[in-house]
């Protein structure tokens, strides 16, 4: 095994930290030497960082291999002509970066390529015994974000490994999709990733059922709920099942509220809590009839929830809420001009009678009773999910936390499949779409994920499975006839036992070693001075914890070995030479 040589290396580390790098792991792989930014979302590897993209990469083609998927290579550039087959073209948006070639044909920078395989199989898979069909590759994509940020969190070129299955029957697919929310599983716990699996809206990409699969971290761009009976869900499409307070009346009371015109000043008015009172929300639908949404006045409306329930839904501006007849701050579901829809979210069936506006400037309904004051015309789940709410599946109060996305998993169904003509003989012998899955991570963001959480003011601490090499070797005067040979002599002895060792062999002063040592974060330091040598001993130092220990140089190599073997065979997720400092 080589030696990684670092008076040798292109890794030019840096002792300040670069402007505009926010978060922790966009700084350190910039300071680290790992990666340089060349424009907007646009990065290189440099070889330090290229190590650990490497080793991200073979966890999850490792994985993908283990579960019988298959590895190809598709192009990057993808013809437009079958993003117009399955519609994508004109529904995609700016961040499709279309390009034309020197006769004049469309084509564009590859996101994701359900389009692609799509076309590939069509051609090729024709018959019921030739499924289930599993590829996958893992290749740059591209995506013209609006906001290119964080580093490789969220570039415009970045690495994803994408998967696509084919099947027969909705069985055969759901085995595929949980084989690989296993895999995915593995290789988050192989990064040393704490994660959880959450219930996802499918988004831009269609199908029903998904799972995104969240690295948990302070500054993650998503907010998630969950519980510790296992349950997760993206605060943006998971159920709300919330606490709401009976406010309760003998019979319906309309009140002067002057000045009232938000819940909090109703809930403080009335002196009942927030959640006996009721919020309403106006919208129109996608033909423009008017519709009033009604929450429990401690949530908000989700969006994406409000689209589900009413096509096409839009709030209503100021204007349009008087020219329809609403009194903004005072809106209720007695005495809506006619013709109003109202839609209710499900919590409010717990509270028969609510506290609410009675359109008309500066009063308010106490105990209006549902089903005998106003009716509701449907009921859906309209609210976003916040931390207190509870448990879908326990009961329990939810917990939030912000999360990364690294990867996820779709059922597409038939969306491609239909859409774009691909069809195979079933056993009956007729023509049928194929059932389709879809399956990403971003390995690169997976990167970014892992330094989120393995990291410490000096810089970052890898897990053993992504370390640019395990241990450093550092000589504390280079070209002392004692310790540079000791060092040479241990960093060979190392690497022969098959360990990823780097020498830091520049003649650099010891403090400059030792901070970038902890900057490149690699997992084991093993410091040789002249004082220590005298007494036949050198320093262990973990990364992680900074434990340091003296151990003498005869023995010093079998220990990590020892080390190195248990640690590597237990999984190795996070856990680097720790069994050397029990
Ligand atoms: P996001 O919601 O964060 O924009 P997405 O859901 O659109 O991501 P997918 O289409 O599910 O992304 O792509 C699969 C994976 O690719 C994501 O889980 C994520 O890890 C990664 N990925 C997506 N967009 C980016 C990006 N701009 N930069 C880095 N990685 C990305
Ligand atoms: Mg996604």
């Amino acid at each position: 095994m080589n030696i990684l040589r670092m008076s040798k290396m292109y890794m030019p580390t840096l002792k300040e930290d670069p402007a505009d790098a926010e978060l922790a792991s966009h700084r350190l792989l910039l300071r680290a030497g790992m990666m340089r930014k060349n424009a907007a979302g646009l990065y290189t590897f440099l070889p330090l960082g290229m190590r650990v993209l490497n080793k991200v990469e073979g966890i999850v083609n490792e994985e993908m291999d283990n579960i019988g998927a298959e590895q190809i290579l598709m192009p990057f550039v993808q013809p437009a002509e079958i993003w117009h087959e399955s519609g994508r073209w004109d529904d995609y948006g700016p961040e499709l970066a279309r390009v034309t070639d020197r006769h004049g044909v469309e084509y564009c920078l590859g996101p994701t390529h359900e389009e692609l395989i799509t076309s590939l199989v069509r051609n090729e898979l024709r018959s019921y015994k030739q499924l289930p069909a599993y590829l996958y590759q893992t290749q740059v994509k591209f995506r013209d974000e609006i906001r290119p940020r964080f580093g490789l969190m969220r570039s415009r070129e970045f690495m994803m490994k994408d998967g696509y299955s084919f099947h027969a029957t909705q069985e055969s697919l759901q085995q595929t999709y949980d084989e690989t929310s296993e895999a995915y599983a593995r290789m988050c716990d192989r990064m040393g990733l704490e994660w959880r699996a959450v219930e996802a809206d499918s988004g831009q990409i269609g199908g029903k059922v998904t799972t995104e699969f969240m690295a948990l971290a302070e500054y993650g761009e998503a907010e998630i709920v969950h519980c510790t009976c296992g349950y997760a869900a993206d605060a943006e499409a998971g159920e709300c099942i919330c606490e709401v307070t009976q406010y309760e009346r003998d019979a319906m009371e309309k009140i002067s509220t002057p000045g009232v015109h938000t819940i909090e000043e109703l809930a403080e008015f009335l002196g009942i809590p927030n959640t006996s009172c009721v919020k309403a929300l106006s919208g129109k639908d996608a033909d423009g009839n008017i519709v009033v949404f009604f929450i429990p006045g401690n949530h908000e409306l989700n969006d994406i929830k409000a689209n589900r329930a009413v096509a096409g839904f839009e709030l209503l501006t100021d204007d349009e809420m008087v020219n329809a007849g609403l009194f903004k701050g005072s809106m209720g579901p007695v005495g809506l001009p006619a013709g109003t829809r109202i839609i209710a979210d499900v919590n409010l069936k717990d509270i028969p009678q609510w506290a609410v506006g009675a359109n008309e400037d500066g009063f308010h309904y106490v105990g209006a009773r549902l089903g005998e004051d106003f009716q509701v015309d449907g009921w859906a789940d309209l609210c976003q999910v916040k931390p207190g709410d509870k448990c879908p599946q326990c009961g329990l109060p939810l917990d939030g936390a912000r999360g990364i996305e690294v990867s996820q998993v779709f059922q597409l169904g038939t969306k491609y499949s239909e859409s774009m003509g691909a069809t195979f003989m079933d056993e009956d012998g007729t023509e049928k779409p194929f059932i389709m899955g879809c399956y990403g991570v971003g390995v690169t963001r997976s990167m970014a994920a892992i330094v989120e959480q393995h990291h410490d003011e000096n810089g970052i601490c890898w897990p053993l499975s992504v370390a640019p090499a395990h241990v450093c070797v550092i000589p504390l005067t280079v070209g002392d006839d004692v310790v540079q040979p000791a060092a040479e002599k241990l960093a060979k002895e190392l690497a022969d036992l098959g360990i990823e060792v780097a020498i830091d062999d520049r003649s650099e002063r010891a403090g400059v070693k030792f901070a970038d040592a902890d900057l490149i974060g690699w997992p084991l330091q093993v410091v040789i001075g002249k004082r220590g040598l005298a007494e036949g001993n050198v320093e262990v130092k973990l990364r992680r914890t900074g434990q340091k220990r003296d151990v003498s140089l005869d023995a010093v190599a079998e220990m990590i070995r020892f080390a190195h073997r248990v640690d590597f065979k237990a999984g190795a997720g996070y856990g680097a030479f720790d069994s050397i400092f029990e």
